[in-house]
């Protein structure tokens, strides 16, 4: 088990686009342990690997009703509309309305290694494209008002100084 370290907003690696996986091998594997062991640790209900500061095409989830982790990930298909409250374990401290598909068919390759397709719906639905979002180097606020982002981003600046505080007391 190992905690990587989470990287925040403003670090150039959250707006990379992330390439894919060739094959879900070893390395692969202990990628989606560690991922998984940090969103825990955070705690968190969703992470992607830029966030660890690997610009591979993986990412992982769980929460109350679902887990699992996939690699190169592809939406196949979207349906429906629906607004939800949304953070990121890269931005902690802000949330915003977002919305989102409410059904999504999404395939890729899991800790197995066999493709796998995945049809699910509301928070498992919302997380995917969340993390999804993150292998293409977009973020959340991406997807605000522009009004609404321009206050995120200002709240985001203030608190980057915080987080230099405590990188710098650790
Ligand atoms: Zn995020």
């Amino acid at each position: 088990m190992a905690i990587l370290p989470i990287r925040l907003f403003g670090d150039p690696v959250l707006r990379a686009r992330a390439s894919k996986v060739s094959r879900v091998d070893r390395g692969a594997r202990r990628l989606m342990e560690n991922m998984t062991d940090t969103m825990r640790e955070a705690p968190g209900i969703g992470l992607a690997a830029p966030q660890v500061g690997v610009l591979r095409r993986i990412i992982v989830w769980e929460n109350e009703e679902d887990r699992g982790c996939l690699a190169n990930p592809v939406m196949l298909q979207q349906d429906g509309s629906v607004e939800g409250e949304e953070g990121c374990l890269s931005m902690p401290g802000i949330t915003y309305p977002v919305v989102r598909s409410q059904f999504i068919v999404v395939e890729g390759i899991d800790e197995n290694g066999d493709e796998v397709q995945l049809e699910t719906q509301d928070l498992t639905a919302r997380i995917i494209q969340h993390e999804i979002d993150h292998l293409n180097g977009v973020l959340f606020i991406d997807h605000l008002p522009p009004a609404l982002r321009k206050e995120a981003i200002g709240v985001l600046r203030e608190l980057q100084e915080t987080w230099a505080l405590q990188e710098a007391a650790r």
